[in-house]
């Protein structure tokens, strides 16, 4: 809008727009003058400015407000201009309406106060860096994040908060983001305030060469990816260290091997294992690993020192409880021992009690270069490895027993028969390398049995090990000696030469030359020998037969009289025995005299048939229905029992297609397979075949193969096997227990079930020691992942014991004997199922009998099954706790006087480990104060005299089980 006005403020002439604008008509601008337009607050202001203009002149500018016509005050920004007119000065007035300008202006400052606020309160850190790299501004977060002031961080370097070394960097990511490529990194800040802080720099030009840096915290972050990679790391350790249970059988070993596993698959810089001494209160390190330089060192004296009695609070471990240690300002060590741990870079540790019988047996420390690296997901875990680790430990000790009881003669310390042969076969090895031969001889004692019915058994015993220990200094270190049975010993040597060959057997037979002293008594003792030289003489370095040619030779020597014979000599008239049985046996094969009979295999927690195994008969046409004891050993030798094997697989597969025609609901059946057919046959070949024939799946056949067989040829049988698995026969290892030595390699086998051998089912209830090696397997096989089968289960007790301790699965004549064809299809079609033996019904009425005098304890647990008690018995009182550990009991009854543990003291014991088992001793009468001191102690329930009274005994037996119910319903309710 223009306008002209004069030195009195009257306006002169308008434009159009004036008058629309402000409201008025032409008519009443005439008389109106420039300051009606002006309100009045601004008018003095207005016209010192106008009064200036006209008399300097040129141009001033106003910004101020228009009162129009209507009222309103309308913002306008004015120029004016001195005009000389006629009239003398006038002033044009240029106006422009502002108030779009203005509400523009409102909208910015409130857009700026809103940025200003997102600034201000983003959770984010943001800076704005000046060109020169110094911070022009800085909102309150990263102010938190860098622990600084905003006074303090306006005008500073940003890039000072960070480590020299990561500063070219940084530089780099903010140079690029000034020539318009935004980037980003992460970088610890240096300044370590409240821990370590990771950031994540974001930086983007916002033009005029600054920068704008976002700043995130992802410390918090970045300890969880940690976490995670470490909770991974822990999981393989527990990988390795499963492995590394298979493989050791010493306890240091095992330890160093465990604390390697944490450092290399753990990701721990420090592990280390140590006992405490229970005298100095000072721990051994028994075994260490780590990556850190100097560590051990430091470490090793830490624990040497002893600046307090309860340094690293090992009281507490020795109760079973871990100790956990996430920063090192909390541990319970001193000044000094933190600092060090911290100046090798130690930031938080754990010490994990391994426990064995139920005390710490040593105690695993982790420690990590984190803070914070024990949370409870990785205790968790850890937890899990340390019990796996007790369990090795602990199963060490078992593993060692299992090994002399199924290598070695308990009395004699010899080998035993099966470790024998096995040694046999090492030693065929070496013959066959070198060509030297090998003499076998067994010796068979000349009338020991007499012998041992008239001294006594005790006596002969003490004969047995009497020879044994001759033969053991006679042959030296390079023979082989072993029992290979009651009273048979064996022998063996190498020799390059036969008058060496001839040496030795001479020497064996000098050994009885003299007679034996035993208990002061001395005995003249002659023995049989059978020989046998391997190889044959011109024989091939094959399966070594020696063995049994020798023990051939001795029963000829036995026969004949003689007391030496060399199997050659013997070998027409057994050949010939042999050859007629084989001749039978493959008459056999070709007029179908064969037979399978099925035995059903159960799952103990389901009680449902899962399959079962087949069973070779041999109906023999005049001796009658034959099993396998008496053919099957001839078949192997004679490699019969290849097509005899591949019969039995036809014939399963046939049968099983023929029960699922008639529309039964099949299940796996099992063939046993022996080593010859691993060794010779092709049995993928045969097993492929009978399946395709029958058109039958690989998974309705098992194949159960015995551990001695694999032991052959381990190379040759894990390449067999695995290429059967492959094809989807599930395989069983069968006789478990009975050679030891393949433990190890059972991990790398593909085998799904476990079939632990009848040997020790049989005396699972009574024998802690075939207890403790079922238990071991049934364990080792759980690690493992294979099913449990424990075979020959015969009565319910066994059933029992076997549930209770987690195997799997049972076979035996408890559930059914083996079967013919038509009475297992009867099993198929109506779910033959087992009475799940009820635990408790059992296990209320369990007695332990405890005595060192076995007359005693056979009487006492005659009496007491009469009853119908399930009776268990111990010689002595480390027995009975070995037993009570294994099983429920809910009664004991002990002799007082044996020899080691007393029976007071044993019920003391148990009062304290098994408070709920009810206590009675069985003693004479001149042990009555001791006695009446125990049952004042409360150790003891009843005591009975001896010799007792029967009726007495079973009156006071049938109280103490009523006790013991009430104290179980106590327990339980
Ligand atoms: P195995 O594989 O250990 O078979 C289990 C044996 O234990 C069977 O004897 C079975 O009848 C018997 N048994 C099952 N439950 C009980 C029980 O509760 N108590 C008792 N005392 N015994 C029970 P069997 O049938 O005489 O077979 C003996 C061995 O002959 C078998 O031992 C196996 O090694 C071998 N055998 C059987 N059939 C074949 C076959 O087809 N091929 C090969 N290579 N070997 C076979
Ligand atoms: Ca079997
Ligand atoms: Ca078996």
């Amino acid at each position: 809008m223009l306008v002209v006005y004069d030195r009195l403020g009257r306006f002169l002439r308008w434009n159009r727009d004036f008058e629309r604008t402000t409201g008025y008509s032409a008519a009443e601008l005439g008389s109106m003058t420039r300051l009606d337009l002006v309100p009045e607050p601004e008018r003095p202001a207005f016209h010192e400015k106008m009064e200036r203009l006209l008399s300097v002149g040129g141009e001033d500018a106003f910004e101020g407000r228009i009162r129009l016509k209507s009222g309103e005050l309308r913002p306008f920004f004015l120029t004016g201009r001195r005009v000389d007119l006629d009239e003398g000065g006038c002033i044009i007035g240029v106006g422009i309406d502002s108030s779009a300008r203005i509400k523009a202006q409102e909208a910015m400052q409130a857009a700026e106060q809103r940025y200003r606020r997102l600034f201000a309160s983003s959770i984010a850190g943001i800076a704005i860096l000046a060109p020169d790299g110094r911070i022009q501004a800085v909102n309150p977060s990263l102010c938190k994040t860098f622990a600084e002031t905003e006074e303090a961080m306006t005008g500073a370097r940003f890039i000072d908060s960070f480590a020299a070394a990561d500063a070219d960097a940084i530089e780099r990511l903010f140079a690029r983001a000034r020539a318009g490529e935004p980037g980003s990194g992460e970088w610890p800040l240096r300044r370590v305030v409240n821990g370590k802080v990771d950031l994540r720099l974001s930086a983007t030009s916002i033009g005029n060469d600054e920068v704008m840096v976002v700043v995130r915290d992802v410390t918090e972050h970045n300890a969880q990816q940690r976490k995670i990679a470490r909770l991974e790391r822990i999981r393989s350790m527990i990988g390795g260290i499963h492995s590394v249970m298979l493989r050791r059988t010493d306890r240091i070993p095992l330890l160093l091997e465990a604390c390697r596993v944490a450092v290399y698959d753990g990701g721990f810089v420090f592990a280390l294992a140590v006992d405490l001494d229970p005298v100095a209160g000072t721990p051994n390190m028994l075994a260490a690993e780590g990556t850190l330089e100097g560590g051990g060192r430091v470490i090793e004296s830490l624990l040497q020192s002893t600046e307090s009695p309860d340094a690293f609070s090992w009281s507490l471990l020795r109760e079973g409880r871990p100790i956990i240690v996430n920063s090192m300002r909390s541990a319970a060590a001193s000044e000094r021992a933190r600092g060090r741990l911290n100046e090798i870079g130690i930031r938080s540790g754990a010490a994990f009690p391994l426990r064995v019988d139920g005390q710490t047996n040593c105690v695993l420390i982790l420690m990590s270069p984190e803070p914070h690296a024990f949370d409870d997901d990785e205790i968790e875990l850890l937890t899990w490895m340390v019990d796996d680790l007790s369990y090795a430990l602990e199963h060490l000790h078992t593993a060692r027993r299992l090994e002399r009881l199924t290598n070695f003669d308990p009395l004699t310390g010899l080998m035993n028969a099966g470790a024998f042969r096995k040694r046999l076969a090492d030693l065929s090895v070496v013959a066959g390398e070198r060509r030297w031969r090998i003499s076998i001889g067994v010796i068979d004692l000349k009338g020991f049995s007499e012998l041992n019915r008239q001294m006594g058994y005790a006596m002969g015993d003490h004969l047995l090990s009497a020879v044994a220990d001759r033969l053991r200094t006679a042959m030296g270190e390079d023979s082989l000696v072993g029992r290979s049975g009651g009273d048979k010993f064996a022998v063996a040597r190498l020799a390059a030469t036969e008058a060496e060959l001839d040496a030795f057997e001479d020497m064996v037979l000098a050994v009885f030359a003299q007679p034996f002293d035993v208990a002061g008594q001395s005995i003249a003792l002659d023995a049989e020998l059978g020989v046998a030289r391997y190889p044959e003489q011109g024989g091939r370095y094959d399966i070594p037969i020696g063995l049994d040619h020798a023990d051939a030779a001795v029963l000829l020597a036995k026969e004949s009289g003689k007391r030496s014979v060399l199997y050659s000599s013997a070998a027409t008239a057994l050949r010939s025995r042999r050859t007629a049985m084989e001749a039978e046996l493959r008459s056999a094969l070709d007029h179908d005299e064969f037979t399978l009979v099925y035995q059903p295999k159960v799952d103990v927690v389901k009680g449902k048939m899962v399959g079962a195994e087949a069973l070779l008969r041999w109906q023999h046409p005049e001796r009658g229905l034959l099993s396998p004891a008496e053919f099957i050993e001839v078949a192997e030798r004679s490699w019969l029992i290849v097509p005899i094997g591949a019969w039995v697989i036809r014939q399963v597969c046939a049968q099983q297609a023929a029960w699922r025609a008639q529309g039964l609901p099949i299940q796996p059946v099992a063939a046993n397979v022996s080593a010859a057919q691993l060794g010779r046959g092709d049995l993928l070949g045969v097993v492929v075949e009978a399946l395709r024939e029958n058109a039958l799946e690989p998974k309705w056949l098992e194949l159960e193969i015995t551990e001695s067989a694999v032991m052959q040829d381990v190379a040759a049988a894990t390449t067999t096997l695995r290429a059967l698995r492959d094809f989807g026969i599930s395989l069983a290892l069968d006789d478990f227990g009975t050679g030891y030595s393949s433990l190890s390699q059972l991990k790398c086998l593909p085998f799904s079930r476990v079939k632990i051998d009848r040997s020790f089912v049989t005396e699972i209830t009574t024998s802690v020691e075939d207890a403790a090696i079922a238990q071991a397997i049934i364990g080792i096989a759980r690690s493992l992942g294979l099913t449990s089968v424990a075979e020959g289960v015969e009565t319910a007790a066994q059933l029992n014991y076997l549930v209770q301790h987690q195997c799997d699965e049972i076979q035996g004549f408890y559930f059914s004997p083996p079967v013919d064809a038509d009475k297992y299809a009867g099993y198929l079609r109506q779910d033959h199922k087992l009475a799940l033996v009820r635990a408790q019904d059992d296990a209320q009425r369990r007695i332990l009998v405890v005595d060192d005098e076995p007359s005693i304890c056979k009487s006492l647990s005659r009496l007491l099954r009469e009853e119908g008690y399930s009776v268990l018995i111990a010689h002595s009182g480390e027995q009975a706790l070995e037993s009570l550990a294994m099983q429920r009991v809910h009664v004991i009854i002990s002799d007082q006087r044996m020899p080691g543990m007393s029976g007071t003291e044993l019920l003391d014991k148990v009062k304290s480990l098994y408070p709920d088992v009810v206590r009675i001793i069985l003693s004479g009468y001149t042990d009555i104060h001791v006695i009446t001191d125990a049952v004042n102690r409360g150790s003891v329930f009843r005591f009975l005299t001896k010799p007792w009274d029967d009726d007495e005994l079973l009156a006071v037996v049938r109280g103490a089980f009523v006790a013991a119910r009430q104290a179980g319903a106590g327990e339980s309710s």
